[in-house]
């Protein structure tokens, strides 16, 4: 299968959470797709490694909800998912977003503790239908947080901002939530040090211990062009920050 930036036609491709509630389409190729070994992603996802594409957040648009739907895998049509009604009756979840450390639909504060520097507001919406998901902070080694954007009634992580990195102007993906996410493959193994001993990589991409020192080498043409606009706007959003008093 050609990669995804050379074909796309591929493009848009849609995605969601598992209840349907927070649906999504990537109207672009990402700029990059990660194959992260880390041990923080391998704890967030509970899994041996995560697939982050990233994309500037203006091209990911939120969509009305749907019936939840499971596929067995590429080619394989999509069938309904189903909760049993008595849970579906229950509706919005007990907690409250605030008491998982979020702060709802990106408004950015919480009341009494002032404006949140790190909110993240959600990308814009085809329809007015749109859902917005919840922003949680999780704690990360670099100190400054990731939010992680999930739906806020099962709970499905949909992607992260890093504010080691694009903040709130780009978002990290989760390929696995993808209605077909075999079409959205890997640029580049990092973090490979923490790599399960199971997991083989053999798809010929670059293979780092740690993070990638010279992105031009490992992303796509276009895809590097788009990655240094995303890095001028979010210096300038930085010097901005720093500039007010
Ligand atoms: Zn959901
Ligand atoms: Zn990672």
């Amino acid at each position: 299968m050609s990669h995804y930036h050379e074909d796309p036609s591929r493009f848009p491709l849609r995605g969601g959470c598992a209840c349907g509630h927070i649906r999504y389409t990537l109207t672009a190729p990402p700029i990059i797709v990660h194959c992260c070994h880390c041990t923080a992603c391998q704890r967030e996802t509970g899994s041996a490694f995560v697939l982050n594409a990233i994309v500037e957040t203006q091209l990911l648009t939120l969509d009305p909800p749907e019936e939840p739907t499971i596929s067995a895998g590429p080619g394989v049509p999509a069938v309904p998912a189903t909760l049993p009604s008595t849970l579906k009756s229950m509706g919005e979840p007990k907690w409250d977003t605030q008491d998982l450390g979020g702060w709802g639909e990106g408004e950015g504060s919480q009341e009494g503790e002032g404006e949140d520097p790190f909110a993240c507001p959600p990308p814009p919406s085809s329809s007015p239908h749109s859902q917005k998901p919840i922003t949680v902070h999780t704690p990360t080694e670099s100190g400054l947080p990731q939010t992680i954007a999930r739906c806020p009634r099962c709970y499905v992580a949909l992607w992260s901002h890093y504010h080691c990195g694009a903040g709130r102007h780009g978002v990290f993906l989760r390929v696995g939530t993808l209605d077909t996410p075999s079409e959205v493959g890997p640029d580049v193994h990092i973090y490979t040090k923490s790599k399960r001993r199971f997991v083989s990589i053999d798809d010929g991409k670059p293979a780092f211990e740690g993070f990638y020192p010279k992105p031009q080498e490992v992303m796509w043409k276009g895809g590097w062009e788009r990655y240094e606009n995303l890095r001028a706007i979010v210096m300038a959003a930085y010097a901005a920050a720093k500039a007010t008093p």
